[in-house]
């Protein structure tokens, strides 16, 4: 019998894989027992921000490893596969009816039980369970957390996200700022535009901009952001305005780790007067066609639902007091009289160093039947949580069945992940979302880009395949 700590992403991932393996498995979620700070319902693999799994095109690591995950008979594709709502290139979802599909197929399994209860400490071996899966989130409750911390010591971190503000489109002023990408580029002149444009986000902010891009391309050639220009003196009262701002307070905020891409804009501000004119307001490759120049400053805009009514405001990730929050953001030009969908806030992000923990199969190098799975396992994101979900089930499974757990191959986006998380610099470890960069390169890459990406793909699916081969035949 497997016991899966969260059912989450990648608990219910995990369990689906054990259980259509033939192994009998409880989760034990806490939910609605003991509520999270975000989670808004009782149901399992509840999507607590985007609805977007991302690009879901084989010529981008995102696309493959869901291709791989299908092949792999994922619950969670499934489930995304079948609640599907346009989004351009990208999967979304429409995540109540994703939650009710992953609720309804998992309590339906006849080898799974749900079990409504918060585990407070780490399952010894004498506690009977094994093998174990703990996949608590990012949002771990404190008590479990703490235990961990005890488990693995210095190596297991907790940090804090930051998001971006949202606005509602009728709110801002058209006059005030005009469409443009930096040097004309628009995201759908090729992979690289996209690429860059995700890179100055920071993890949350490239997951909103998958969800976005189909849209913008729709609109082409006026350019895909709304830019906010200012002038000298704007910037300076808007900076005057930002670093007195007063901040929500964080629990531990002293200790509080970032991504560098990702960093609060109040806390870049403090940086330095100048270090926003070189970050997310650079106004570089810009010309406001008003004036025929290059603004002094820039906020850009970015799409943020299909529809176009909805705009972020790119790399403005912040903890600033909500109340503050709108009136220094209202200092923007063309934001004077902004409703805010969404203010930007900081969030918990609970997660073990991977690669002082974890083995690639996901299990604990200390305990071999003890796993951790998805975002506290050290990977970021709705399906790279599910993907190590998906390894974990499978590898406690086979240690329930005495059977060898196994790690799939490299050369697959699932496998580079694992390797990433068990390999990775563990000085300063980040978790990561699968990118081809984590990915060994071909032995003889041709030019064209895109070929190339293909020709991963291809790899990745030729080796998975075999690997799937094998992998049934241990079992046999
Ligand atoms: C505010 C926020 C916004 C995010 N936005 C995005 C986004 O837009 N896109 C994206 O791809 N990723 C996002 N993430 C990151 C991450 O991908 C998701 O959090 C994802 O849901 C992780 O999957 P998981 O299965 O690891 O955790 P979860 O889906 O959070 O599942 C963990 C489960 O464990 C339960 N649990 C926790 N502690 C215990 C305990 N002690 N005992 C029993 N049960 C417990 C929780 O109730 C929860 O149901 C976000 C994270 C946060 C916190």
């Amino acid at each position: 019998m497997i016991h899966i700590i969260g059912g989450g992403l990648a608990g219910c991932e995990a369990a689906w894989q054990a259980a259509e393996l033939g192994v009998d498995v409880v989760i034990h979620e806490m939910r609605p027992v003991r509520p999270t700070a975000v989670h808004q319902t009782d149901g399992l693999a509840e999507l607590v921000c985007s609805n977007s799994f991302r690009a879901d095109k084989t010529d981008n690591a995102v696309g493959l490893i869901k291709e791989e995950m299908r092949r792999l008979g994922s619950l969670v594709m499934r489930a995304a596969d079948a609640t599907r709502v346009p989004a351009g290139a990208a999967l979304a979802v429409d995540r109540h009816a994703f939650s009710r599909e992953v609720t309804a197929a998992v309590t339906a399994h006849p080898r799974i039980r749900l079990s409504r209860e918060e585990v407070t400490a780490v399952p010894t071996p004498a506690s009977g369970w094994s093998p174990v899966i703990i996949a608590t989130g990012p949002l771990t409750s404190d008590a479990l957390s703490a235990d961990i911390q005890r488990m693995v010591g210095e190596e297991h971190l907790a940090f804090y996200d930051a998001i971006s503000p949202i606005v509602l489109a009728e709110s801002i002023d058209m006059s005030k700022v005009f469409r443009a990408s930096r040097w004309d580029r628009s995201v759908w002149q090729g992979a690289q535009g996209a690429q860059g444009a995700q890179g100055a986000q920071g993890a949350q902010g490239a997951q909103g901009a998958q969800g976005a891009q189909g849209a913008q391309g729709v609109q082409g050639a006026e350019g895909d952001y709304l830019n906010c220009p200012m002038t000298r003196d704007e910037y300076d009262a808007f900076y005057a305005a930002l670093t007195s701002a007063e901040s929500a307070t964080v629990h531990d905020f002293d200790k509080a780790k970032f991504f560098e891409g990702c960093l609060p804009i109040e806390v870049m501000a403090h940086r330095g007067e100048g270090t926003l004119r070189f970050g997310p307001m650079k106004p570089v490759g810009l010309t406001d066609p008003r004036t025929g120049r290059t603004p002094y400053a820039v906020v850009q805009l970015r799409q943020d639902t299909l529809a176009g009514d909805h705009f972020s405001l790119v790399g403005f990730q912040t903890q600033i007091k909500w109340g503050d929050q709108a009136r220094v953001l209202r200092m923007i030009p063309g934001l004077e009289q902004a409703e805010f969908v969404r203010f930007g806030m900081v969030h918990r992000n609970t997660y073990i160093c991977g690669p002082k923990v974890l083995l690639p199969t996901w299990q604990t190098r200390a305990r071999a039947d003890l796993f951790f799975a998805g975002q506290v396992s050290g990977v970021e994101g709705y399906v790279e949580s599910a993907a190590s979900g998906l390894v974990a089930g499978r590898n406690a499974a086979a240690l329930a069945k005495g059977e060898a757990p196994q790690a799939p191959p490299r050369t697959t986006a699932i496998g580079a992940l694992a390797h990433y998380v068990s390999h990775a610099d563990p000085k300063n470890y980040q978790p990561t979302n699968i990118t081809h960069g984590i990915m060994p390169p071909l032995d003889n890459p041709p030019r064209d880009k895109m070929k190339k990406k293909l020709l991963i793909a291809e790899r990745a699916l030729a080796d998975l395949d075999r690997w799937m081969g094998t992998a049934v035949e241990a079992t046999l």
